[in-house]
Order: C-alpha cells, then structure tokens, then sequence
C-alpha cells in the first residue's frame, strides 16, 4: 500500500502560557466570554484537571476546539534526588532537549520551591556556577509555572508550595514578560493564590527591568549585591559596569516605596578574603542607610573549578552582628540540599550553550595554566 503523506501538523496552544489577562484575550478571540479565563484557571491550577473534555462547565463545542487546538505541556520530571535534609532536586527537560532545575526546600510551617527563570545564565558573575554554564534561551511562561505544577503535583498531599524565590538558573529580569506572566498566575487567586509576599523575585541588578517591575507587578524583591564598591562589583557580579551602585540603589528605594513597612532583601555571597571585611559590613551599613533594608548572607557554596572560598563561621557571625548591631536586620541563609549540588549557586541543569562562555572559560583557563 502507497503511504499517504501525513497532513502537516499545526502547532497546538500551550495556554499555559497566558496569565488571567492573556487567556481573557485568547477566549475573547474566539468569540467567548472573558470569564472563560478564570474557570480555566480553576480547573488546571486548583482541580488539576488537564483534560478538557472533563471541564464541565465549559460548552462542548468550547471544550472540542480546545482539545483540537490547545495543549497543557510542562517540562518533564527525569531526575529527582532527595537531599539528607529533605531537599529535593528536580532536573526537568524542556521541549528543546535542554534540561534545567527546580528545588523544593520545606521547612516547619512552609515549602520553598526556588523557580529557573532561564536556560543557564547570560550573566557571568563569578562565583556562580549557572553562569559557567553558558545560555541557550528564555524558558516559556508555561516553562516557569510549569516547575510549580510539577513539583506540586509529585509532593501531593505531603507538602504544598507556600512560597516561591525566582532564584533558580537564570536572571529573571531578562526573561520580564515570561516571568511576570508566570509570577502573576502564581499569585492569581484563580490560579495559586500566593500572597505578594511570599513571591520574591531576585535580580542581580538589571535597572530599568526594576523599574519596570515597580510598575506591573508587585512581588517582594530581592537584590544580588555581593559588594559595596563599584570596582570590586564589576569583577563579581559584570553587570554592575552598565548599571553601578548608584543607579542600582536609587531602583530599590523606587521600589521601596510601593507599600508601607515594605524591604528590599539584599544578597550577599561570603567570599573569604574578597568582600568579607569588616571594613565591607560598614561600607554596607552606609549604602543601605536610605534604602528600608534587610540583608541575607549566604556562605559560598563551591563548585568545581571554583576559585573562591567561603569566610570563616567566625567572620560571617561577626559580619552579621555588626549588620544587627547598625539597626539592619541580617539573616544568615541556612545551607540546604548541599550533598545534591541544590544549594545557592549550584544549579547547573544540562545547557546547549549558544553564548560560547563555555569555551571562553575554558580558553581563559588554558591561558592561566600557561
Ligand atoms: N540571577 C538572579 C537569580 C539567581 S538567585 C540573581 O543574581 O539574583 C541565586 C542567588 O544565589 C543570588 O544571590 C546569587 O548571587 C547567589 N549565588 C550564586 N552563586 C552562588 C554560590 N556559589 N554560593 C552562594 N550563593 C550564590
């Protein structure tokens, strides 16, 4: 029998994709009614039901165009490990064959799951092993709210997603229409419904992105500072030599005042002997003197071929104390998840770099052993 050529198919609609306002446009563009948008929401967020036909209380005619058209796709689950302390890692391949990673950190009373916002990183911050990486591409919104899909659907009834950190791979600035889309259905009460406050966006610094952010989207932010001088932030986190201290300070104190009572959480990684002088702690008291302030020291968390150290416990207690002692309230973030390279910075995922930094790493590295 002659085969017959198969017709050519067309590429369905992922409407995880959209946030409330995308799906009310894409109902309306069929002819329906916006409210369409959020008894959607409901059936896959809040019921989990993916298959259309069993979303009653769409037509059926509605319910056949989508199932023809439309498709509910998130990255797959193909590696989870389960760290000592009850971290999990979940690396999740993309559509694109390239893998990224997501971790659940539950504590008492709440779970953390810390979000990827990129394929790798277009940043080269230093001390961070994402960026050695390289990049490939934005994940999708669909990619974004995906992580938490997934996540939550293989926790089931043992734990829920309370808060969600946009600390993963990648710098969520430079994905801004994917990432609010997907920060907005987290927070959507049709969707997760998690309040602003347990939404923390984090950005190593991308200014106008920032300012942009003051204005659509009102998440908790938290900024990656690591350093106190220009000339120091330059080296560690490159960015910093398109938008300095300066300008970086002046967007938090924007956003700073979209509510009362209302903090930016400042990062900084604990690099023994590079920003961890006492003379830093009061450089820092003095930057954040006019920005409503709290600080998070994070101990570096190494990786191969890393070529920082982490402080002292000493140094970092004393750090903090004179940080708490100047009004500012500091943290120290616990390590989690450290025997499965789930820590801060650790996250590396599978990466067709497209950026090239692999092989300039590698270059650089030859160059130094010669
Ligand atoms: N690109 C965003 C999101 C990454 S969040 C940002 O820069 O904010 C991850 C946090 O962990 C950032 O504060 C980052 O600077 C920090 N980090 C990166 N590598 C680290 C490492 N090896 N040890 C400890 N913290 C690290």
């Amino acid at each position: 029998m002659n085969s017959v050529p198969e017709p050519a198919k067309v590429k369905k609609i992922n409407l995880l994709d959209f946030d409330r306002k995308g799906l009310a446009a894409f109902f309306v563009g069929l002819g329906e009614k916006p409210f369409r948008a959020t008894q959607l929401l409901k059936w896959i967020y809040q019921e989990g039901v993916t298959d259309f036909d069993l979303m009653t209380n769409l037509s059926k005619p509605l319910r056949s165009y989508l199932a023809e058209n439309c498709c509910l796709e998130t990255p797959e689950i193909v590696v989870e490990q389960l760290a000592s302390d009850g971290v999990y890692k979940w690396v999740l391949q993309t559509h694109c064959g390239n893998r990224v990673e997501t971790v659940f950190i539950p504590e008492e009373g709440r779970g953390t799951l810390c979000v990827s916002s990129q394929i790798g990183c277009a940043l080269a911050c230093t001390f961070c092993s994402t960026a050695q990486q390289g990049f490939n591409r934005n994940l999708d919104t669909s990619e974004i709210i995906g992580q938490v899909y997934v996540a939550q659907n293989r926790l089931g009834k043992d734990a829920k997603v309370t808060n969600v950190v946009m600390m993963g791979m990648g710098e969520p600035l430079l994905n801004f229409d994917n990432v609010v889309a997907a920060m907005n259905l987290m927070m959507d009460d049709f969707a997760y419904g998690l309040s602003k406050r347990r939404v923390t966006i984090s950005t190593s610094g991308v200014v106008p992105a920032m300012y942009r952010l003051t204005e659509v989207c009102d998440v908790s932010l938290a900024v990656s500072l690591h350093a106190v001088r220009d000339e120091l932030r330059d080296e560690l986190v490159p960015i910093n030599k398109k938008y300095p201290l300066k300008e970086l300070m002046e967007a938090c104190r924007e956003n700073a005042k979209l509510a009362p009572r209302r903090t930016v959480t400042f990062e900084y990684v604990m690099l023994d002997g590079v920003n961890d002088s006492l003379e830093d702690a009061h450089g820092l008291v003095e930057l954040l003197k006019t920005v409503p302030a709290k600080i998070n020291l994070i101990p570096f968390n190494p990786f191969p071929n890393s070529s920082y150290r982490c402080s002292s416990k000493n140094r970092i207690h004393q750090f903090k104390t004179l940080l708490n002692d100047a009004g500012i309230v500091t943290t120290v973030r616990k390590t989690r998840g450290e025997d499965i390279d789930a820590a801060c910075g650790q996250l590396v995922g599978q990466v067709k770099d497209k950026s090239r930094r692999h092989l300039k790493l590698k270059l650089a590295g030859a160059e130094n052993v010669a």
